[in-house]
């Protein structure tokens, strides 16, 4: 196939192919944090991530929620159908921990009485700040309808994937996720769905088994995008 490079980010390069409504998508093992501040690798996460969104997307399918994948080509590589990317990072959260802990001088750990969505811009140079409703219309990123559309959507995929993750002993304690329209202005979930965007604790004990132990420099990094990926789908790296 041939193709040709769109865009390099800071976890996956995405390229043109001969259908302009597909682009390829190829996950890396590099991983970032605070913003790019912290650089490394994580080995074989490319490959974790592929396998863990697939599943997630899979899952949400039979729940009825439309994705971007369409094919995954190999370990590293998806097709996925090319959207408009509205330039929203969607949080959902179920408990308190990172930015929230901090922000609101929650103790990290701490449930919350019902699930918060926030809304970031997404723009790495101004560092993703929180935005809302008044902010993403006056910037014309999205229509009212279109924020409630994706508001609601990100608290669906929360109540399927809380539930599924019970059953796997794993808290899903918080996770973002992108949106992005189709030529018809139809509201799709894109990106990706893992241990890099969501925070993923074991039920039993609380480990963190996610992005976290990077970011907080934890050890054991590769073992719990392992851990995941067995729960999840019984396949054991
Ligand atoms: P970042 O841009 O934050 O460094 P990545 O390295 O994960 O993140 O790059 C993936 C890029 O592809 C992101 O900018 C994301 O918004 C974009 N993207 C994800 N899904 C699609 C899609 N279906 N169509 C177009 N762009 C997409
Ligand atoms: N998140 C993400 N990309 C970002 C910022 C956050 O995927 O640029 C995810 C993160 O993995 C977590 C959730 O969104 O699951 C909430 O992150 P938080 O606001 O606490 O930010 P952090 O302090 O982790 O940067």
């Amino acid at each position: 196939m041939s193709k040709k490079l769109l865009y390099e980010g800071k976890a996956k390069i995405i390229y043109e192919t001969e259908n302009p409504d597909e682009l390829l998508v190829y996950y890396k093992d590099d991983a970032t944090a605070g913003n790019g501040a912290k650089k490394g690798t994580i080995v074989d996460k490319g490959i974790m991530n592929n396998k863990i969104t697939t599943f997630f997307f899979d899952l949400l399918a039979k729940k009825g929620i439309e994705h971007h994948y369409l094919k995954v080509l190999s370990d590293r590589e998806v097709l996925v159908r090319k959207l408009e990317i509205i330039p929203l990072e969607v949080v959902v959260r179920n408990i308190a921990a990172g930015s929230l802990a901090a922000r609101l001088g929650l103790k990290e750990g701490t449930p919350m009485k019902c699930p918060i969505v926030e809304l970031y811009y997404k723009n790495d140079d101004l560092n993703d700040p929180m935005i809302n409703h008044y902010h993403i219309k006056a910037m014309e990123m999205a229509s009212e309808a279109e924020i409630k559309t994706v508001e609601e959507a990100a608290l669906r995929v929360n109540e399927i994937l809380v539930d599924y993750l019970k059953t796997k002993d794993i808290t899903l304690v918080d996770f973002k996720l992108e949106y992005g329209r189709d030529g018809n202005g139809k509201i799709i979930l894109a990106d990706e769905i893992s241990p890099d965007n969501c925070r993923f604790w074991d039920s039993n004990t609380n480990e963190k088994l996610d992005k976290d132990r990077f970011r907080r420099d934890m050890g054991n990094v590769e073992d719990a995008y392992k851990e995941i990926l067995k729960r999840l789908t019984g396949e054991v790296r």
